[in-house]
């Protein structure tokens, strides 16, 4: 298995799980379920369907919603290997998508087992295939028999009942076929498919109504689809219906401050966005070779403070920062410089804070700092599987390699001079950071912190 890397301080840092706001956390995976099938989230549907639960939840706020763009193949198998690992399968899983086998790359449910958090399944096979031997309690139901899209499901909600009264497990995944079956069997305009939502629509309410009963324990549901459908009902392909699926986040036992759905306009994420994401709201290191960037809105929502977000980007930056690294090495010096810089920052808020009691900077620019160095990495690590998949389709598969990749070493950081050996358009693409600690201000503090130390002072402010 290939986990997280411990050498140096800020790999150590990083790996160190916190904020853990939940205690129970259920997924429920609905196969192709389209984003315009839950009307109130893409608030434009040529379907005339309603969802009693989840529309009311949506109107009074306490469901947060995103449009989960996927990944190409929209297929299962590697459409469940992005929600976990944060990773876009090569093209050749669309090939292998009915004879999958374990996975050994570091994912979430890895880092759940690793850290001790128990996991169940219950639904498409498909996971337990990948994932042999990480969950405490599991069944499988086969996606083989499109025309069977009642039992398939039923398989599934008959646990629920006897799991949710138990205590022994962290993690619970479901994963329902009925909707993709319908799909393929009928297609998405089928008679058959708004009560089938409504199905879906009362698992998530019985879910929810389950674990709000034990107002003491935390919980948190999350809905989502692996990928979408076409007209046709079939999927596999790159169009819009197939790409866009809905994600929403119901919190149990929200506080008044999370229940402000901070958009104006529908959020579209990655779906390779979805795990790093997740494994922060578990307080689990996000898996080594994810792609994603964790989405802010969701934490917030989630109940984290300002403060734990800063350290939820701060982790997704190093994280993410070694995927890069093994992929643009070249790039990746240039970048050195702006990762230095944000932390920088971000440290001397932290110093300041001890120093006078108070911060003075900004608190709002660290975030869309961090920010802009989380969607530049993922974008350029996007297009280059998009790049290398199409090259593929002719020589055949060859896996990126994560393990060649060193620990950052920011004790012997590159000179500025970095950039001039970057290519030019990089140098271009990045929007510089300014400089926002007043150098006047901060030559006041007590000590300026040198890199290794604002690693460990970071730390401390994060016991
Ligand atoms: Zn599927």
């Amino acid at each position: 298995m290939n986990v997280t890397k411990t050498s140096g301080v800020c790999e150590k840092f990083i790996s160190k799980p916190r904020f853990r706001n939940y205690e129970k956390v259920v997924v429920v995976v609905i196969d192709a379920l389209r984003a315009d099938f839950i009307p109130s989230v893409t608030r434009k549907s040529e379907f005339n369907i309603t969802l009693p639960f989840i529309d009311s939840m949506m109107k009074n706020k306490t469901i947060l919603s995103f449009i989960n763009k996927v990944h190409s193949p929209t297929v299962t198998m590697p459409r469940i290997k992005t929600l976990t690992t944060g990773d876009i399968s090569n093209f050749m899983d669309a090939l292998t998508n009915l004879h999958a086998s374990e996975l050994k790359e570091d994912s979430i449910l890895h880092q759940a087992k690793l850290h001790n958090l128990k996991s169940v399944f219950y639904g498409d096979d498909t996971w337990l295939k990948l994932f042999p031997d990480l969950f405490i309690r599991s069944e499988g139901t086969h996606s083989f028999f499109v025309s069977d899209y009642q039992e398939v499901d039923t398989n599934v909600s008959r646990h629920l009942e006897s799991e949710l009264s138990k205590t022994d497990w962290d993690i619970m995944i479901l994963h329902y076929l009925g909707v993709d079956h319908i799909g393929h069997a009928y297609g998405p305009y089928s008679d058959l498919l708004p009560p089938k939502l409504r199905e879906m629509d009362n698992v998530v309410e019985f879910i929810y109504n389950k674990l709000r009963s034990k107002s003491e324990i935390q919980s948190l549901i999350i809905v989502c689809g692996d990928h979408g459908m076409t007209a046709g009902g079939s999927h596999g392909g790159i169009t819009k219906s197939e790409l866009l699926t809905p994600l929403l986040f119901i919190n149990t036992n929200p506080s008044e401050a999370t229940l402000k759905n901070p958009f104006k306009k529908i959020k579209t994420i990655d779906q390779v966005d979805f795990a790093p994401t997740l494994s922060s709201l578990l307080a689990l290191p996000i898996p080594t070779n994810s792609f994603g960037n964790v989405i802010p809105q969701a934490l917030k929502f989630c109940g984290f403070t300002h403060d734990q977000i800063l350290h939820a980007f701060f982790r997704n930056v190093f994280q993410l920062f070694e995927v890069y690294k093994s992929v643009f090495p070249k790039k990746s010096k240039f970048f050195i410089r702006h990762i230095k810089k944000v932390v920088l920052n971000h440290s001397a808020i932290h110093q300041v804070k001890k120093v006078k009691g108070s911060p003075i900077y900004n608190y709002s620019y660290l975030p869309k700092f961090y920010m802009g160095l989380l969607s530049h990495m993922k974008r350029d690590l996007l297009a280059s599987v998009a790049e290398y998949n199409l090259s593929n389709i002719m020589i055949g598969p060859k896996p990126m390699n994560i393990d060649s990749a060193t620990p950052v070493n920011f004790l012997s950081l590159p000179s500025t001079s970095a950039s001039k050996s970057s290519p030019s358009h990089i140098t271009q693409k990045i929007k510089p950071i300014p400089n926002i600690v007043n150098k006047k201000r901060f030559k006041e503090l007590t000590c300026i912190p040198s890199i290794s130390e604002f690693f460990s002072m970071l730390a401390e402010n994060y016991e």
